[in-house]
């Protein structure tokens, strides 16, 4: 018999989520009356994530658990979820209850209108710091400035996809991935739902600054050249006002008898040039890292073991 839903739950550290997460997807997903199967993504946890979420495929056929060999980030190990889902319709969210599993009720049914997107708006995050409020806001506008790609304002990877468009992702192998970034690229009918942002459930942020950066990053630099660009026309401006400085000291030293101390304003030239100067490498170097991961072909994930499959205990790699 097909699998009617995937829904799929990427985890790290959630030893004090896990169990509360299953009981509120499987109530939802039994109200469906449809066959589903549940994919719990380990991303690599040190604490008892592992062993919990064997235990709960020991006890319920319907869940799947894709252990990897380390911690290879949130984006992963949602892609690793996609390239294991077999459900016409596949559901992607946190293993930390701030996505209310109710909406995925929601989402079903706008998929039965014929939608193949349905992305989760958030509405109000809740029990999240203002700094990260503030961050996320202005990220998903700056996002919007930046790309040409229309990426919806507050839209995290809690969506439902139909197997067609999971078929098209899994075809896109970049290293570097922002999912939500992807999944607006491929088009299709979109449309959303919308929701109010939960409190975590237990635990804290498997977030901090470092991810968030480097996911802000990986954002930007998949879906623009916007900041390869405006190095270039920073470059420009400088190079014309600099010529212009020129033309005035010259002038200043030849036609008058203002003599130039000038040792601060040097130093402070030489400092400002320098500091841009190596911010636009750094520009520079994060695409050039970009294509380096491109070019080394690597997998995306290793896999050391699956559970809940009728062939378990295998070593694989995509
Ligand atoms: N997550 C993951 N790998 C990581 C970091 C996070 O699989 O390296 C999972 C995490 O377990 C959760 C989801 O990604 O299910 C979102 O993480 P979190 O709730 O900590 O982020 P926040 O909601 O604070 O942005
Ligand atoms: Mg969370």
């Amino acid at each position: 018999m097909s699998i009617m839903y995937s829904i799929i739950v990427p985890m790290f550290n959630e030893e004090e989520v896990i169990e509360h997460t299953y009981l509120r997807l499987k109530q939802v997903m039994d109200c469906t009356g449809e066959n589903y199967e549940m994919i719990l993504v380990n991303d690599g946890s040190r604490d008892r994530t592992a062993a919990i979420a064997g235990d709960i495929s020991n006890r319920d056929s319907n869940v799947r658990v894709i252990d990897f060999s380390r911690n290879f980030g949130h984006q992963i190990a949602i892609t690793a979820g996609m390239d294991h889902a077999k459900g016409h319709a596949i559901v992607v969210i946190d293993a930390d209850l701030q996505d209310p599993p109710e909406v995925i009720l929601d989402m079903i049914s706008k998929w039965k209108e014929g939608y193949e997107v349905v992305y989760a708006k958030r509405l109000v995050r809740k029990g999240e710091t203002l700094f990260k409020k503030i961050t996320a806001k202005l990220f998903y506008r700056l996002l919007r400035k930046m790309t040409s790609v229309e990426i919806p304002l507050d839209t995290g990877d809690f969506r439902l996809i139909d197997r067609k468009v999971c078929d098209v992702l899994k075809g896109l192998k970049e290293k570097n991935r922002f999912v939500r970034g992807l999944v607006s690229w491929v088009g299709f009918r979109q449309t959303y739902v919308e929701y109010v942002r939960e409190e975590r459930f237990a635990g804290e942020t498997k977030y901090p600054l470092r991810k968030m950066i480097s996911f802000a990053l990986d954002g930007i630099t998949s879906f623009s050249y916007k900041p390869l660009k405006m190095a270039s026309y920073l470059g420009f401006t400088l190079s014309i006002s600099s010529f212009i400085y020129l033309f005035v000291v010259l002038f200043q030293k030849i036609f008058t008898s203002k003599t130039i101390a000038g040792w601060a304003s040097v130093i402070g030239i030489n400092l400002l040039f320098n500091g841009i100067v190596l911010m636009l490498l750094g520009v520079i170097g994060e695409y050039i890292g970009r294509i380096y991961d491109e070019s080394k072909d690597r997998p995306l994930y290793i896999v050391s073991e699956t559970k809940g499959y009728p062939e378990t205990k295998e070593v694989q790699t995509t």
